[in-house]
């Protein structure tokens, strides 16, 4: 037998081409304990030997009480194998007089419902009957999801209302049971009428389950084991008898070697068989003995329990006049077939501890289950439990852990709806921007816009035509650089660039202008030398990453310094002038300042020269910025009417007079609050890489005080402001991370404690936070669009959008919800996003190169 049973190694199908692999959802084991929530839970268990209604009682006073009413009501022969609707609107009915008795009619109450039949189930509440067994075939019942079917039966009365959470299978409803009582409890094993055991599975091996981390329970339906010829060595002519006489000749023949219902037979059959070869009962056989189902499990039990009394007028009821003999034989023929079922059971079983010792590592059956589970796993520490009312308590506490998680995440989510926003309010906020857009560039309104809308002169884009040997500085960004760009006629896409980083000591950034004016020169001589070029005089192009007022391309007055610089003597001064102060100094060369320089207008230059189509330039960085070509005549600040002109629109802005108000929410005002400039660029902290991180930590600490996370454990960690960098958001959306790898970026963060299921919130978090970002960023860029559209009276615009910026760039999903957006907020402009390299070196010699052509065109 020992040899026989080493032979049967269930293999585990939990793959996608299974058709038998049913998973039932459950919840993470531990969770149980923590979240089983109280009060009374209604359960329905059809399946089993009764019909019963069951009113279960939760109490979560640390002592983990549950008491129980209970009814149990006849299913009618006509209504098992009659029609679908009946049986529903029956169990409806019965529900309906228990709660009737019970007086809480009109309670809604939440009910777990134990279906103990081969169910494909994809949702806690939704499970689709695959076939009906034990007895029951109500038709059109077979492919149809039974909780809607029971909501449409309660629907379809009216007196009363219940809220169906959960449907499970009984063995699930055994386990979590005995988890109650026993929280190593992780395998629910049926031996009665029929067989079948679930286990607690981990998620990675669950391929019909999205998701990796944690585990979920695994209803096997391991009854049906075999049916593809994999116990055929083992089976014998009984078993074959067996089969062919079932209602599902060829199905569930692991199940009719093993289960209550078949036992009695295979005695039977074997006696048969005996008498026929004059091996007992002096060769006789009676008509009942050869009567199918005449001979019960329980008699089996009987000859185990030694009741030999009992068992001789068992024998004698079926006709036979058994000798002792004849009794000793029969009780081996029992023995040997309860012993057979008992060990097959157990090997299964043992492979059900070998998966689960795999993947880290059940009192009776009989006391031969145990022996032999100890024998073949002797490494698995295994204690069997008896399930008291499986069916029923199992139903109500997976529906008490169910409705728990709902509240849960009913309340979460009412806190992240408040970052969620409907396509009418982005409706709102591109209106809004459009109307600061007009504010801005209008004379009168001008200074109170939040949207400044600034004249930069520069006045054409790239064509192709530009040529020569340009420098470029560019300060203001993470480093000061200076570059040389080699711009060739009619080559647009060979720029040839050189350049090289200098520090910017505290000293200069700190000291007088003059000091950093001087420094800045001295680091352009010595670029030149490196380049070979000393005392050469060329073109520049100045990227100065710091407010300015603008009157001309070639000047810009410092209206505040940023960023750490405190150099005096430059607010309210003209910084073109003090850079040429500076080089007059220097008395080593001379260079042609030409242009002054946003890096907004530098990134649209840079894929303008690639794109002729790019009007549009936008950084979503650190900050976030747009400037685009308006039309001269729209533009109040300037004097002509002619042409186009690119506009620095500074839209971080947006917002400072309450433009954005009515979508705020109180993280944004935490973000605002403990911010270097609250009041002040409001858009901007809603959508850039210096504050999103921020917004998620503001939001995390709410779920945290809530108790929705980290269970409840505020630490210092998360106290503490700017530990959750906007890179992390980007690294936590990653769609190839795996969600023990957000743990681990949490763990790395400090927030050590968390679970599975915080990383799974934790992601949401940052789901929804960056997609706000990018839905409001793609708002206001579809204001940006519309308008160029309607100024050129054109039913469709096509328009290219250079973009720089590392949020955009490198956050998995910011720019796809920023461009559906724009998308759907101004369906008549088709906008093309092409992202810009080196915007603020590149672009300042473009914008330099195209100044110098048209000053050149202008001599001759
Ligand atoms: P800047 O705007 O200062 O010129 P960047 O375009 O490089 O510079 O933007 C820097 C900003 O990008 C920082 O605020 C940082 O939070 C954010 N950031 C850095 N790495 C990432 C990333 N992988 N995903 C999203 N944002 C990031």
């Amino acid at each position: 037998m020992v040899k026989v049973l080493s032979v049967v190694v269930m293999k585990f199908s939990l793959t996608r081409d299974h058709p038998c692999s049913n998973q039932h959802y459950c919840c993470s084991w531990l969770s149980i304990l923590q979240l089983c929530k109280k009060g009374d839970f209604l359960a329905l268990d059809l399946g089993g030997t009764n019909f019963r209604v069951l009113l279960v009682k939760v109490s979560d006073n640390g002592k983990q009480k549950m008491e129980m009413e209970n009814q149990i009501y006849a299913i009618p022969e006509e209504l098992m194998r009659g029609s679908g609707a009946e049986l529903f609107d029956h169990i409806a009915e019965c529900l309906a007089n228990f709660l009737e008795k019970l007086g809480m009619k009109n309670q809604k109450l939440p009910l777990g419902f134990t279906f103990s039949f081969h169910c494909q189930q994809t949702k806690l509440d939704e499970s689709i009957l695959v076939s009906w067994t034990k007895g029951f075939n109500s038709h059109g019942v077979e492919g149809r999801d039974v909780v809607s079917l029971l909501r449409k039966a309660i629907i379809k009365r009216g007196d009363f209302d219940i809220d169906i959470v959960s449907v499970i299978n009984d063995n699930v409803g055994t386990m979590m049971t005995c988890g109650y009582d026993d929280h190593h409890c992780e395998i629910g094993l049926i031996v009665g009428t029929g067989t079948n055991a679930c286990y607690m599975e981990e998620m990675r091996h669950l391929e019909l389950v999205e998701g990796d981390e944690g585990r979920m329970c695994v209803n096997m339906e391991w009854g049906a084991f075999g049916d593809d010829g994999a116990l055929d060595d083992l089976r014998t002519d009984f078993d074959q008898e067996i089969d062919a006489g079932s209602l599902n000749p060829g199905k569930q023949l692991f199940e009719k070697m093993i289960s209550g219902m078949y036992m009695g037979e295979l005695v039977r059959l074997i006696l048969v068989k005996m008498a026929k070869e004059d091996l007992v009962f002096q060769g006789h056989t009676t008509p009942d003995l050869v009567t199918n189902g005449q001979l019960q499990t329980s008699f089996v039990s009987a000859i185990e329990n030694d009741k030999l009394v009992v068992f001789v007028c068992m024998l004698r009821g079926l006709g036979l006049d058994p000798s002792v003999d004849d009794c000793v034989a029969t009780q081996r023929v029992c023995q040997v077939v309860s012993t057979r079922a008992a060990h097959l059971c157990a090997a299964a079983l043992a492979a059900v501890l070998r998966q689960i010792r795999d993947n880290k590592a059940a009192e009776r059956f009989a006391r031969r289950l145990h022996k032999m589970v100890r024998r073949l796993v002797p490494d698995c520490d295994v204690r069997f439990l008896r399930s008291e009312d499986s069916s029923g308590k199992g139903a109500a506490m997976v529906t008490a852990v169910a409705f728990r998680l709902a509240i849960q995440h009913a309340g979460r989510q009412r806190i992240l709806d408040a970052l969620r926003l409907s396509q009418e309010q982005l409706l709102d906020v591109k209106r809004r921007m459009g109307e600061e857009m007009n504010r801005g560039l209008a004379k009168e309104s001008h200074d109170q816009a939040t949207v400044k809308m600034l004249p930069t002169f520069v006045r054409s884009m790239p064509d192709g035509t530009e040529s020569g040997d340009f420098l470029a500085l560019d300060l203001g960004g993470t480093n000061f650089r200076v570059l040389l760009v080699r711009v060739r006629r009619w080559k647009r896409r060979s720029v040839e660039m050189h350049n090289k980083i200098y520090a910017i000591p505290q000293e200069a950034m700190q000291g007088t202008g003059e000091e950093l004016f001087d420094h800045i020169v001295h680091c352009i001589a010595d670029f030149l030398e490196y380049m070979g070029m000393k005392g050469a005089s060329l073109p520049l192009g100045f990227t100065f990453s710091f407010p300015c007022h603008q009157s001309k391309l070639d000047q810009g007055i410092l209206l505040k310094w940023t960023k750490g610089f405190k150099a005096t003597g430059c607010e309210g001064e003209d910084v073109v002038t003090l850079l040429k102060d500076a080089i007059y100094r220097k008395e080593e060369f001379d260079l042609d300042v030409v242009a002054l320089v946003n890096d907004t207008v530098g990134t649209m230059m840079t894929c303008g020269y690639e794109d002729p189509l790019c009007e549009v330039g936008l950084i979503v960085g650190t900050g976030t910025n747009v400037c685009y070509m308006e039309e001269m005549q729209n533009m109040e600040l300037v004097d002509g009417g002619e042409g186009k002109m690119c506009v620095n629109m500074e839209w971080g802005a947006f917002g400072d007079h309450g433009e954005l108000d009515d979508f705020s929410t109180d993280f944004d005002k935490a973000v605002d609050e403990h911010s270097a400039n609250p009041g002040k660029q409001t858009y901007e902290k809603m959508i850039s890489g210096m504050y999103l991180g921020e917004i998620v930590r503001n939001v995390l600490l709410e779920f945290t005080t809530k108790g929705l996370l980290f269970r409840g454990k505020l630490s210092e960690r998360l106290k503490t402001r700017g530990i959750f960098e906007t890179k992390f958001l980007s690294q936590i959306e990653s769609d190839r991370l795996a969600l023990r790898q957000v743990r681990s970026i949490l763990q790395h963060l400090g927030l050590t404690s968390s679970t599975c299921d915080d990383s799974i919130l934790v992601k949401e978090v940052c789901s929804v936070v960056a997609c706000r970002a990018a839905q409001l960023c793609g708002a206001g860029l579809a204001a940006v669009v519309d308008k160029i559209r309607q100024n050129r009276n054109l039913p469709e615009l096509k328009i290219t959008v250079g973009v720089d910026g590392t949020l955009y760039k490198l956050h998995p999903h910011f720019s796809n919800f920023m461009h559906e957006t724009v998308r759907d907020l101004a369906p008549q402009c088709k906008v093309t996003f092409i992202q810009s390299e080196d915007g603020s070196g590149k672009g300042a010699a473009l914008i330099t190169a195209v100044a110098c052509r048209i000053r050149d065109a202008g001599q001759r």
